[in-house]
């Protein structure tokens, strides 16, 4: 039995006749870019996270991005970031010519550490970046009593979490503001790239919305120097149709994840998700870690079965930021994780027997490690 890491012809099979009838939609209304599909999209998306503003922009990176130069953060300002996530976290900063202060992770989560937060905030902090890895929520409760008592500036990398909850809450509505990422392969997926910033702060809001449009309010009247970072009508139409049904989806995530919890062995060096009990995760990814990760992985192939490596390099590690003097053992939490994590198939069109398959293959595999 071939299990493909994620299914992307299942979901619009399901949704063909909804996102035919969007794509009609879109087309007949000959209106490509800012009108009533992305401004609806927007408000749906809002009242989703719990926010009171949601703006559309191209993709998640350019949404965390935007959200710290509406801010004023720049030149001499550090942001704090996890030392463990995807690349885009830390580039958002780096775009924003700050400089990425990364804190350690939580061995068990995978995210921010909030204990350790505090001894990274100097003069020069204005923000905290926590990322809700995986589909996991950070501690947002923690890491806002830290902000708050230091006067600093939250914005959630909610990319991988649409629809998780911390303490009963929404991620993307816990912070000052939150971006999303609606890339293909996410939780709430478009078919291309797409993002949004969700805020309850109408003037920071307002600054999105003129620095997404070439900063501009009114056509040709260029107040700043804006960007063109765009969520488009053709996307939010789509979108729309897959909002719709993310709830569902994200259910029939954890049904998968519950079952590899309760199905799969432990074993010696095997390590499961942890979930804290006030974190409510939409199983973006399920990731397991292994001390013999590649032979694992290779076991799991030779099984028909794709995983994926989230991810094989740590931020520090790479060549992206080789100029910032960063050295292997500066974060060994993430540099662990990065040698030994392994992405497992999840999905909503994961079928129960293809599940089944992998919990067979994987504890045959292991068993055999
Ligand atoms: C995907 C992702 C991003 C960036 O989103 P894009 O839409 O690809 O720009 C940012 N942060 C995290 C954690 C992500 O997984």
């Amino acid at each position: 039995m071939k299990v493909p890491f994620l299914d992307f012809v299942g979901p619009y099979e399901e949704l063909k006749p909804q996102l035919d009838v969007a794509y009609e939609r879109f087309m007949r209304s000959a209106w490509y870019i800012l009108g009533k599909e992305t401004e609806t999209f927007e408000q749906e998306y809002a009242e989703y996270c719990g926010s009171k503003y949601c703006v559309g922009v191209g993709n998640g990176l350019e949404a965390l991005h935007l959200v710290l130069r509406a801010w004023g953060v720049g030149k001499d300002d550090e942001v704090i970031v996890p030392s463990n996530t995807y690349i885009a976290t830390w580039l958002a900063v780096s775009y924003a010519d700050a400089k990425v202060v990364p804190v350690e992770c939580d061995a068990r989560t995978y995210n921010l550490d909030p204990a350790l937060i505090e001894a990274a905030i100097t003069k020069r902090t204005k923000a905290i970046m926590p990322v809700h890895l995986y589909g996991q929520p950070a501690n947002m409760k923690e890491i806002m009593a830290v902000a708050e008592k230091h006067g600093l500036k939250v914005v959630e990398d909610n990319a991988q979490s649409q629809g998780a909850r911390s303490y009963g809450r929404r991620t993307g509505s816990l912070g000052h503001a939150a971006g999303h990422s609606f890339y293909p392969g996410k939780n709430l997926g478009a078919f291309g790239d797409a993002g949004a910033v969700t805020t309850d702060d109408a003037a920071l809001a307002d600054k999105i919305r003129v620095l997404r449009n070439y900063g501009s309010r009114k056509k040709y009247y260029n107040e700043v120097k804006g960007y063109n970072s765009r969520l488009d009508e053709m996307q939010s139409a789509l979108l729309r149709v897959k909002l719709k049904v993310l709830d569902e989806w994200n259910k029939r995530r954890s049904v998968i994840a519950n079952r590899y919890l309760k199905e799969m062995k432990s074993a010696h060096g095997l390590v499961f998700p942890f979930v804290p009990v006030w974190a409510d995760p939409v199983w973006h990814l399920f990731v397991v870690r292994h001390p013999k990760r590649d032979e694992l992985q290779k076991k799991l192939t030779d099984a028909g079965i794709g995983t994926l490596i989230h991810y094989p390099v740590s931020a520090h590690l790479s060549g992206a930021y080789e100029d910032a003097g960063f050295k292997r053992g500066s974060f060994p939490i993430a540099e662990n994780a990065a040698d030994t994590v392994l992405s497992l198939p999840i999905g909503p069109h994961l079928r129960d027997d293809q599940a089944g398959w992998v919990i067979e293959a994987f504890n045959a595999a292991v068993a055999s490690l």
